[in-house]
């Protein structure tokens, strides 16, 4: 039974009012509270470890260190990763694709090379690699969407050339909700050769991950989005993958040997980890794992998808609501628009009673283009939201039209 009861007092900010209001959280796709087990590590971590990791031997950081390290562990086999050399600590998914954009860039794409992306992705995966194009003068190619909201992977055999030196697609689409058959997408990739990364930020928080059987080349997550605190990520990469890149930031931690002619570098996956990282943010996320474990990542998805669906069946029952992105394997991500009503305000009218939902581009603006306007709401789903939470954000809707009448 899935106690969603219990698992809001577990979050002490849902108890916060909101011009007066109980709060009604729903944007947890911009990020998601933390549980308090959470919020404990990072005071815990501060008032009885806090030290440097890596580079000490004394007691405090020995403590430090072995969490640190323990959280790789707790990550790996989160994703179902078999090395802890393949887990890259990040500041976030943005700073993994940079990661992988930079050194795999610098390395392997030269004029006239094709990166491949998809009409569908976040920002952060479209820029990096836009901006790796203009500095090769390559170029940069997307797989498009249908009209439902689903990747047209039937085009990708005519979309990669033999030029094409790289695919990164998202995993689930932060507006359209749509979860892509990425398994298929690397499987349509490695028969030529192509290595694939995966942009998982808007994935790990809701279903079973295991890296193995997609057998992606890399892969990158937030952990303030999977309920872990601010400024902690990660970058999985295959073990061949990871020792072939040059490496990427440069300083402390990722050197073994440095004189002033020459540095010989620390072995993977310190050799991405330069200088000191959000240690207790990192540390948090491994906490955020044993949290989701707890209730266990199937039921999260499985309370996910039934509230989805109820919501879905809500809102076809407000008139004039259009939803984007209406494929059949989706996740709780929910965008849409309301006929004659401008997106940000109906955000700002939800807003005052508390309900808090998205407006606006969504970091995603071909996805704008796609559909021709100018922005959506949206409204995503974590694991403490409830069918009361809907209805409210339902008669919210109705509010507010009666507001534009
Ligand atoms: N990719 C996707 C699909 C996202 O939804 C986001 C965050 N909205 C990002 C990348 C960037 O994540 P972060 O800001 O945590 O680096």
């Amino acid at each position: 039974m899935y106690n969603v009861d219990r698992i809001r007092q577990d979050f002490p900010i849902l108890k916060e009012r909101i011009y007066g209001n109980k709060l009604v959280y729903l944007d947890n796709s911009a990020t998601t509270h933390k549980p308090q087990s959470v919020i404990d590590s990072i005071n815990d971590f501060y008032t009885k470890k806090n030290s440097n990791v890596h580079r000490g031997a004394h007691y405090l950081s020995q403590k430090a260190t072995s969490e640190y390290e323990n959280t790789r562990d707790k990550v790996k086999d989160f994703i179902r990763s078999e090395n802890l050399e393949e887990i890259v600590f990040t500041s976030g998914t943005t700073e993994s694709i940079n990661l992988v954009a930079e050194t795999f860039g610098r390395k392997n794409i030269k004029q006239g090379d094709e990166i491949i992306i998809s009409e569908m992705e976040h920002h952060s995966n479209l820029v990096p690699w836009q901006i790796l194009c203009k500095r090769k003068n390559a170029r940069l190619k997307m797989i498009p969407f249908d009209e439902s909201g689903k990747i047209m992977i039937e085009k990708i055999p005519d979309i990669i050339t033999d030029k094409t030196k790289i695919i990164s697609v998202t995993y689930v689409s932060n507006v359209l909700g749509t979860i892509n058959p990425v398994k298929e997408i690397v499987e349509i990739a490695h028969e030529k050769n192509i290595p694939v990364m995966i942009d998982a930020a808007q994935a790990v928080q809701h279903m079973p991950i295991d890296v193995l059987d997609i057998d992606c080349d890399f892969f990158a997550f937030s952990g303030h989005k999977m309920y872990a605190a601010n400024g902690s990520g990660v970058l999985y990469a295959k073990k061949e993958m990871l020792k072939d890149l040059p490496t990427y930031k440069h300083g402390g931690g990722m050197i073994s040997k440095v004189d002033f002619d020459n540095t010989v570098y620390e072995k993977i996956p310190y050799k991405f980890e330069a200088g000191t990282s959000d240690i207790a943010s990192i540390i948090s996320m491994g906490y955020a794992i044993d949290y989701m474990k707890k209730i266990s990542i199937l039921n999260i998805m499985e309370h996910e998808q039934e509230l989805m669906r109820y919501s879905l069946e809500k809102l076809k029952g407000v008139k004039g609501l259009k939803i984007y992105g209406n494929t059949s394997n989706k996740c709780s991500i929910i965008s849409f628009n309301i006929d004659n009503i401008h997106h940000y305000d109906a955000m700002m009218i939800l807003d005052k009673m508390g309900i808090a939902v998205r407006s606006g581009k969504h970091c995603a603006e071909p996805i704008m283009k796609h559909y021709k306007i100018e922005g959506m709401i949206r409204a995503s789903i974590g694991l403490y939201n409830n069918k009361q939470d809907i209805d409210r954000l339902i008669s919210g809707l109705r509010k507010v039209q009666e507001m534009h009448n």
